[in-house]
């Protein structure tokens, strides 16, 4: 043993568990347990990994000037406004590693995306749970839990892993009610799945202390390239690009990201084909006895009768070779997220979660 001694919080964080792609024994897998898009990027995003090899030896850019150009075009947002990270996570990083420390209190809701509190013990902060109400974000409980010591607010529209939506008027009455000292997160990663949204870019430009963070790991499909980016007012992109290293983000992924942007025909196919299937999926489960709420994501959050059932279908599914997602993690025992799939595992879904209920009625 070393005598070294990490910094305060960071022997709290569990390691990262899920990410499976394999059960063995199991031949034809299907992974439906990390929201990502069946139907993969976009072709010309594909064109444009192979075209950057040729500039392998370079450096990248180091201000993502035209990746950050395009998004500002596509979303009607200013460039200068828009900082790119490696994964939205790496934003939200970003905000916690310059907002909050030692002692510092960074709130997040009970289904909260798992990320927000490992980011705050990894800054040395406090992370302070909130309840939600029939998995909808309460703004009250959030206003009523800060304290002197709160300075970061996690919020997930829509929600992972609950899919619900908060509407718009009760983000801006949360950003109007905190203390100007807090900053506001409207996390946005499945923002593009809800047809019109703007995924809190109106909070953003209402207020001094929000900022919405955007992937494009999920409708655009670029998951393994890990793209991501924020929108907030200028001084918090300002102070955000201190810490940012200054090539975070490799030439083959900036590409990427930016061919994906140029192909919106893409994104509307990806995002009807999603509605489609996850309203069949969604439909088909019901039948079965297995509720969701109305998705407004790439995935169905699934909910049994109790904890044991969940488990035993969890259990089911992997023999069929189908990995979907556990989520008792996330206070919601309950329930398997499942992602949507394209319509072979939707179907294989359907087919396995009937045989489950036959077998145990
Ligand atoms: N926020 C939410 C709510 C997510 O579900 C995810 C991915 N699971 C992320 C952020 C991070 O996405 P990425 O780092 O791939 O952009």
């Amino acid at each position: 043993m070393n005598k070294l001694t990490p910094q305060p919080g960071i022997m709290d964080i569990a390691l990262y568990q899920g990410g499976a792609a394999h059960v063995k024994g199991v031949e034809n897998v299907i992974k439906l347990s990390s929201n990502e898009n069946p139907f993969g990027p976009s072709p010309k995003a594909i064109d444009a990994v192979r075209d950057s090899a040729a500039d392998l030896h370079r450096y990248p850019s180091t201000d993502h000037g035209p990746l950050r150009a395009a998004i500002g075009a596509q979303h009607g947002l200013a460039p200068d406004r828009i900082i790119c990270g490696v994964g939205s996570d790496e934003v939200l990083q970003f905000v916690v590693q310059c907002y909050a420390g030692v002692g510092d209190e960074v709130i997040y809701t009970e289904h909260g995306f798992s990320m927000y509190p490992i980011l705050a013990r990894a800054a040395g902060a406090v992370p302070v749970q909130v309840p939600e109400r029939d998995r909808m974000v309460d703004v009250d409980a959030i206003l009523s839990a800060c304290t002197d010591r709160t300075r970061v607010v996690f919020l997930t529209n829509p929600g992972n892993p609950t899919s619900t939506m908060i509407p718009e008027a009760e983000v801006m009455r949360l950003a109007a009610g905190l203390p100007e000292r807090v900053i506001l997160v409207v996390d946005g990663a499945y923002t593009e799945y809800v047809d019109g949204f703007d995924g809190g870019a109106a909070v953003v430009d209402a207020h001094e202390n929000v900022i919405m963070t955007r992937t494009f790991s999920k409708i655009y499909g670029l998951g393994g390239m890990r793209v991501g980016w924020g929108y907030a007012p200028k001084a918090i992109i300002d102070v955000l690009n201190r810490v940012r290293q200054p090539f975070n983000l490799s030439a083959t992924a900036l590409a990427a990201a930016e061919a994906a942007v140029h192909d919106q025909g893409y994104v509307e196919h990806c995002r009807s084909e999603n509605s489609r299937l996850g309203a069949w999926l969604a439909e088909e489960l019901a039948k079965l006895g297995v509720p969701s709420d109305p998705s407004n994501t790439n995935f169905i959050l699934a909910r049994f009768a109790d904890q044991a059932e969940a488990e035993a279908c969890d259990a089911y599914l992997q023999q069929q070779g189908l990995i979907v997602r556990r989520v008792a993690g996330y206070n919601l025992p309950n329930a398997l997220r499942i992602t949507v799939g394209d319509e072979v595992a939707c179907h294989r879904v359907a087919q396995a979660i009937t045989e489950f209920k036959e077998r145990n009625k």
